[in-house]
């Protein structure tokens, strides 16, 4: 039976538990963190946005992030596939005060560093313990089955569960919550290099995204000499071909930006593939549960919303479990205030995401006009400030107006291939 007094269990170790874990825990909550894994270990997803870090300060993990040395990231630039258009937002030109750069972070350590950072902070920490069944109970409370790497089981009891199992969506699976976006059906094929091209000074650490007529690229710039590449394209794009090794290297070569970037370059990781449906979860709250991070929802990373989104969603649901402890008060209606921010959040990027998809949409971001401030609002969208303001809600209405008439007439210049790839689909 249990074997603690926890007030919170929390389901996963990556940055929505961890940072969940460690909120709760240095304002004195009792929480334990089951991790189904042992850390470091590989993970996907390694281009922070900006608003994420005063979460970090406030947390009190930034020092460790910062003596990680992870490279700075004070950028995002989208690339023509030929290279001969780029477009660089500078979060410093944003239209809302914050921090004005991320990091870019390979995540078996970024995630140790949070991870270590929440037990430290008070959380109980259990690596390698999956846990494998749970039972929330208004009146009863919470029990959940876990089971460690020698196969062993055992229950432990809580006033509230968190789900943060990333994809694994633990919770939402069970109680059949997950909605897969259908227009949002992807892959993703990646590797990391070692010895690619890069900038130097202020500009090495920019994500550059490039648009090909496939989908998207990411290339990442990581700390040392390493970079990380992966192509986001969807199951028809690929018309029946294999996202393998064969398939990726043959898009870095027929890929002009790409060519020159990788020429040289040495792969230092296996070619992997995952799939990356977009989904959302009918709830995110139920009484004594609340889903975190991607556990909730998750939604295509162009322009690298996921760490962010599950970072700030677990200081908006440590909120409400801080709420629901004091007046031990733990139906789903407690939550309600989380689950009505988060949705807002994630839906507002979803439309950006859903806009990014359409060729009229993405040549405007190529060539953003700089009337209205639309440049500066698009920035601060970018680096993680969401919509909730009434100046980028404003600005961003006008953008998607001018790409809405960027399809009817030519506002900017049209890129090469992406159309007809769009009209094919
Ligand atoms: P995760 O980081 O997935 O952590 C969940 C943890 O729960 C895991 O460690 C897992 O082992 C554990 N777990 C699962 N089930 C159980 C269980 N039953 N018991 C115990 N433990 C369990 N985001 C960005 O911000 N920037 C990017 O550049 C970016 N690029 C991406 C590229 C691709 C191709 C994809 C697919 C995603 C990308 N993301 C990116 C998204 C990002 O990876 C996720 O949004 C982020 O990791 C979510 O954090 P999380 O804590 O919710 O989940």
């Amino acid at each position: 039976m249990s074997e603690t007094n926890a007030e919170v269990i929390v389901i996963g170790g990556g940055p929505a538990g961890s940072v969940l874990a460690a909120k709760l825990a240095r304002a004195s909550r009792r929480v334990t963190l089951f991790e189904k894994e042992q850390f470091p270990r590989f993970h996907i997803g390694e281009s922070l946005l900006p608003c994420s870090v005063p979460l970090f300060e406030e947390l009190g993990v930034r020092p460790e992030l910062d003596r990680a040395g992870f490279l700075r990231k004070y950028a995002a630039e989208f690339v023509s596939a030929d290279g001969t258009k780029r477009k660089r937002y500078a979060f410093a030109d944003g239209m809302l005060p914050g921090s004005e750069s991320a990091y870019e972070v390979e995540r078996a350590e970024f995630d140790r560093v949070l991870l270590e950072h929440a037990a430290r902070s008070g959380a109980r920490v259990e690596q390698g313990v999956e846990v494998v069944g749970f039972r929330c109970d208004a009146a009863d409370g919470v029990e959940v089955t876990v089971r460690d790497a020698a196969g062993n089981q055992r229950t432990e009891r809580a006033e509230i569960l968190v789900d943060a199992s990333g994809q694994h969506a633990f919770a939402a699976k069970k109680l059949g919550l997950r909605e897969m976006d259908p227009e949002l059906k992807h892959f993703a094929v990646f590797s990391h290099f070692e010895g690619a091209v890069r900038e130097r000074g202020v500009r090495e650490g920019d994500i550059s995204i490039v648009l090909t007529p496939l989908g998207w690229w990411w290339v990442i710039p990581l700390k040392g000499d390493r970079t990380s590449a992966g192509l986001v394209t969807s199951a028809r794009a690929l018309g029946g071909r294999k996202p393998d090794q064969a398939f990726f290297e043959q898009q870095i070569a027929d890929t002009p930006y790409l060519k020159q970037r990788f020429e040289g370059a040495t792969r230092v990781m296996p070619v992997r593939s995952v799939s990356d449906y977009s989904y959302v979860t009918r709830s995110l709250i139920g009484d004594r549960l609340l889903l975190v991070g991607d556990a909730g929802a998750f939604i295509d990373p162009v322009f690298s919303t996921g760490v962010h989104i599950a970072v700030r969603g677990a200081f908006e649901a440590a909120a409400s479990v801080e709420r629901a402890l004091s007046d031990r008060r733990f139906v789903a209606a407690r939550f309600r205030r989380y689950e009505r921010r988060m949705r807002r959040f994630v839906a507002d990027y979803r439309r950006f995401v859903k806009g990014f998809y359409r060729p009229e949409f993405a040549e405007l971001l190529l060539h953003p006009s700089d009337v209205l401030d639309l440049r500066a609002a698009i920035t601060s969208l970018l680096a993680g400030h969401g919509t909730g303001h009434f100046g980028i809600r404003l600005r961003l209405a006008v953008f998607y107006l001018l790409a809405w008439l960027n399809r009817r007439w030519m506002l900017t210049p049209r890129l090469p291939g992406r159309r007809e790839a769009a009209a094919e689909r």
